[in-house]
């Protein structure tokens, strides 16, 4: 069964960590031993997992993208966001995470974001926990 995690986020570039409301999930599946899938179906968005304790690697994540693909930049889609397009790319619409015991097998300092690209908008991510 999938479930969907819904976001609604509050910028045209955020990164939002959703890592609690995976646990929920994990957690809700009862599966002990397994594997965590997560998967953003959007064009303009991605998911990726780094540091949570200090928010400044979120910034520095955000501004070195800003940096790399600027918004305009002479692209042929002419919907205004080709560089969300490019950035979704770059960063991928899917994760995996192994579970242990019930839990995410994360290390210390990791939390899953979800990345805005184009926001603000309602948004989602599927999860799906296979155990093994
Ligand atoms: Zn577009």
């Amino acid at each position: 069964m999938v479930r969907y995690i819904n976001i609604r986020t509050g910028a045209r570039v955020e990164l939002v960590d959703i890592t609690s409301r995976v646990k929920e999930v994990v957690k809700d599946s009862g599966i002990g031993d397994g594997v965590c899938y997560l998967y953003v179906p959007h064009t303009t968005a991605g998911i990726t997992i780094n540091e949570g304790a200090d928010p400044s690697v979120k910034r520095d994540i955000i501004q070195t993208l800003q940096r790399l693909i600027p918004r305009d930049a002479g692209y042929a889609h002419m919907e205004g966001n080709a560089d969300a397009h490019v950035k979704s790319s770059l960063v991928g619409a899917s994760l995996q995470v192994l579970v242990e015991e019930g839990e995410l097998l994360l290390g210390t300092w990791q939390s899953i974001f979800f990345c805005e690209f184009d926001g603000p908008r309602h948004r989602r991510v599927a999860v799906k926990i296979m155990g093994t």
